[in-house]
């Protein structure tokens, strides 16, 4: 996994494309925000995340998918239980992972921020695997792009306080902390 900061893409990873992104305003990049999904809720492995980000979820594939079918989201990475790191999104564009937030009396934390996906949930513990991918990864964001502080590394929830919960209580803070990564 190699970050070239210049095309905003990692190589060495697999490349999803996403259709839903667009330009950031002001290209600013100082923001990370870490997520966790899974597709269906709380099942691993099914690849239904990369279909959401690709608009090409099966409304019928799943009775939760057709209430989420209609959303266009992205972001720019996830890492899924075994570590493996997949990419939608160049990280010079702005991917739609945030939805009304608010960082540091900024709305729109879609603009400046990349956003991680975790695959899990709130309350399962996520894996030895995904925790040394992400300090790896977040390592190398913030080489690239150093207004990526360890002071602006995030949750959703603390961007969406009240309407997000993830990453969520089984989310170690303190594995990054001790890594660095995070202040
Ligand atoms: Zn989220």
């Amino acid at each position: 996994m190699q970050l070239d900061p210049t095309t905003g893409w990692c190589h060495g990873i697999a490349h999803c494309h996403s259709p839903n992104f667009n330009e950031r305003p002001t290209g600013e990049i100082s923001l990370l925000v870490i997520h966790n999904i899974s597709l269906p809720p709380g099942q691993f492995g099914c690849g239904q995340v990369h279909a959401l980000f690709q608009n090409r979820l099966d409304p019928h594939g799943h009775p939760y998918f057709a209430g989420i079918v209609h959303l266009t989201v992205s972001a720019h990475f996830l890492i899924e239980r075994d570590g493996t790191v997949t990419q939608f999104v160049s990280c010079l564009d702005r991917a739609w992972h945030a939805g009304a937030s608010r960082f540091c009396e900024r709305d729109n934390c879609n603009d400046f921020s990349i956003g991680i996906e975790l695959e899990g949930t709130d309350d399962t513990p996520f894996t030895e695997a995904q925790y040394q991918v992400l300090i790896e990864l977040t390592r190398q964001l913030q080489a690239g792009y150093p207004a990526l502080t360890p002071q602006r590394v995030c949750g959703h929830s603390d961007i969406a306080p009240g309407r997000k919960t993830d990453p969520g209580p089984a989310f170690d803070w303190q594995r990054l902390r001790a890594a660095g990564v995070v202040a």
